[in-house]
């Protein structure tokens, strides 16, 4: 069910394995002939799922952030047919240990910085899940298995696991996100818990101490499990890993590690702090060498859309977090820069309580809003900051470089999803980027 990226990975794994199959997508998809002649033995629908429309099949194969209780897929669970995840069958097919990361933010970036410490130590290892290529597509067709998985998983291909097992896991903090698919705030944390749920003895699990809500799970943990944690300064459990006096460390059996100073972080900001340290948590627990885990963290830049600087235009710094699609991310950017700040806001916000925004943007030069939430966020913000409504990405930036002084930044971190107004957060980065050079070339 479903014919996007994973869901094609899920397709051709199943075809592999030698099934036949059926696919359906309730859209009606451009390529749809395309994938017809590419898949002849396929039987193909396409529009709303018609009930019973699964019933006889031995599984149904789910894409990711397919909403779970339709008629369809109720009735097929009802009659005993195995209902799998892309990650539950990958994890069934994958004999290499897995790293599996998931939380609310950061996930791509420890996701990247774990395979390029493992690159650096000269390991054979596969990236990707929810980040970049689909986790299955990361199975050979043929050949030897990579010797590690570092694998991203989002709240969705959880909510669809039972018996998928990483050796190393973490959890990396909460923010609410996707509440309109998940029901509320508790089911979210509930599904995102269960990378963990099929974990045992010889299992480390990585758990952030400066987030209580992620801490609160450490007792539902199987037994076995070795938790360790990240960012706690009096942590206790060897593998842990903590900032101190300007450098990293890892707590061993007995006296701490040393790894590396912390200025020697390519990444800039406290919440990439906290990245590196889980994935040296990370590294550590499935035995990569602190000298290739330190060289890593040295090297690697930061992925595109997450807190990177555009230019400067007239005396005000351009920065692009379009990659700031939820409350905690957003709040991250703004303690991250020093102010003050032209804010771009606004998107889909999923159904979540951005109110907190409120603080955070009290002190600020002004705010810009955009989107389908643009009206939410103009009420939680009514008399904080002078507010403007625009209605594209161009007349945002326009507006902001307006209000804007020398010695500002324009932020572009809209605590919302892009779906309403853009193709993704990809394509309204690059907006972004090219209003500013827009400004930039007017300038001149
Ligand atoms: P994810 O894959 O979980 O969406 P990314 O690494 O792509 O995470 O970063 C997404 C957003 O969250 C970016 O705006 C980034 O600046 C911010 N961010 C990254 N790491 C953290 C963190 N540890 N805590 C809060 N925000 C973060």
């Amino acid at each position: 069910m479903g014919l996007g990226k994973s869901g094609r990975s899920l397709l051709d794994t199943a075809r592999r394995l030698g099934a036949r199959c059926q696919a359906a997508d309730t859209r009606l998809l451009a390529d749809a002939d395309a994938l017809r002649s590419r898949y002849p033995d396929v039987d193909f629908h396409f529009g709303a799922f018609r009930p019973g429309q699964f019933s006889g099949a031995d599984a149904v194969l789910v894409s990711p952030g397919l909403a779970w209780d339709i008629p369809a897929l109720r009735q097929a669970r009802e009659q005993g047919v195995p209902i799998l995840g892309d990650m539950e069958l990958f994890g069934q097919l994958a004999h290499a240990p897995i790293v599996a990361i998931t939380g609310s933010n950061g996930k791509s970036t420890v996701t990247t910085l774990v395979g390029e410490m493992a690159k650096a130590a000269g390991w054979r290892v596969a990236v990707g899940g929810n980040l970049g290529t689909p986790a299955l597509e990361l199975l050979p067709s043929n050949g030897p298995e990579p010797e590690l998985y570092v694998l991203e998983l989002s709240s969705f291909q959880l909510a669809a696991c039972t018996q998928f097992h990483p050796r190393a896991a973490a959890i990396l903090n909460f923010s609410p996100d996707h509440l309109d698919w998940h029901g509320d705030y508790t089911a979210y944390q509930a599904a995102k818990a269960r990378i963990f749920q099929a974990m045992g003895t010889g299992d480390t699990l990585v758990l952030n101490a400066g987030d209580a809500a992620v801490m609160a799970l450490a007792p539902t943990v199987p037994t076995g499990v070795r938790i360790v944690t990240f960012a706690a300064p009096d942590a206790h459990t060897p593998g842990s890993v903590m900032e101190r006096d300007g450098y990293f460390w890892r707590l061993g059996e007995g006296a701490s590690e040393r790894l590396m100073a912390v200025t020697q972080l390519r990444l800039m900001g406290a919440h990439n702090r906290e990245n590196a340290m889980a994935a040296l948590a990370l590294g550590s627990a499935v035995g990569l060498p602190a000298a290739a885990m330190a060289q890593a963290l040295a090297t690697f830049a930061g992925l595109p859309h997450r807190m990177s600087r555009v230019g400067q235009v007239a005396g005000v710094d351009y920065y692009d977090d379009s990659k700031g699609t939820n409350l905690g991310a957003t709040l991250k950017a703004i303690a991250g820069l020093p102010g003050p700040l032209v804010l771009i806001l606004g998107g889909d916000a999923k159904g979540a309580d951005l109110s907190p925004l409120r603080a955070a943007c009290a002190g600020q030069r002004a705010a810009v809003l955009l989107g389908k939430d643009a009206p939410l966020l103009a009420e939680i913000l009514a008399g904080v900051l002078p507010l403007r409504r625009v209605g594209s990405m161009e007349e945002a930036v326009r507006a902001a470089a307006a209000m804007a002084r020398p010695g500002d930044q324009v932020l572009l971190s809209p605590a919302c999803a892009s779906l309403d107004m853009f193709a993704d957060y990809q394509d309204r980065g690059h907006q972004f980027q090219q209003a500013v050079r827009n400004l930039a070339g007017g300038e001149g």
